[in-house]
């Protein structure tokens, strides 16, 4: 597996200091169960994390607010981390589904109760708990098929598990991840052959662009 495309260093900090929604994480660390070097810069952050909060003097609370949400973080994201680590240490299950999300999903994408949406997409929402923030999607798009033009109305947070895409950004195959905020636009075609299922986390809706596919959005589930 070539990796291209990584998450913002933005996004890897939020992973370290474990302030990720729940839905922004479970796609980071899909990244992480496949990438070294992005689970060596998030532990890198997190050593220096407790560094600079094992240095401060008990007076500078205010000021080390971050760091202790850092350093709070670091018992659960890094724990995270770690199983992420172990889990790809372990033998994989045979399956392509993240290894962080096998114990919520099962192993297979193909074995996912597949909700047809639109002529050649499918979607599945994974359940999140109650107070998760954001919202994490499975979405599978025939070979060759175009999502319709979209901007995001928050940051859009992706993970290609199967196939690619390709749009203006450039070719996302698997363990890529695109990560997207409200500025961008963008029409992703699924590649010819193989077409492309991804992990979505988002804390917003997609916003499209043509009057068709806006009129079809509720009815779709995207
Ligand atoms: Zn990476």
């Amino acid at each position: 597996m070539t990796i291209r495309h990584h998450p913002d260093f933005a996004s890897l900090m939020c992973c370290a200091a474990g302030s990720q929604p729940d839905a922004f994480a479970a796609v980071i660390a899909s990244h992480l169960s496949v990438c070294a070097d992005c689970r060596a810069e998030v532990s890198r952050m997190q050593e220096i994390g407790v560094a600079l909060f094992d240095a401060l003097a008990p007076a500078d609370v205010d000021a080390a607010a971050p760091v202790i949400a850092m350093r709070a973080g670091e018992a659960e994201m890094g724990s995270a981390v770690d199983e992420s680590v172990t889990a790809t240490a372990r033998e994989a299950p045979a399956g392509d589904v993240p290894l962080p999300l096998v114990s919520v999903l099962g192993a297979r994408l193909d074995d996912l109760p597949w909700r047809w949406s639109a002529p050649g997409i499918w979607t599945h929402p994974v359940p999140l708990s109650e107070n998760a923030g954001g919202e994490l999607l499975m979405i599978k798009v025939g070979p060759g098929k175009e999502m319709p033009a979209h901007g995001h109305d928050g940051q859009e947070l992706t993970i290609i598990l199967r196939g690619a895409y390709t749009d203006t950004i450039g070719r996302f195959g698997v363990g890529d991840v695109a990560d997207l905020d409200s500025d961008t636009e963008h029409t992703p075609v699924a590649c010819a052959t193989e077409g492309c299922i991804c992990l979505v986390a988002r804390d917003g809706k997609l916003r499209f662009k043509g009057p068709v596919a806006r009129l079809l959005q509720p009815l779709i589930g995207l």
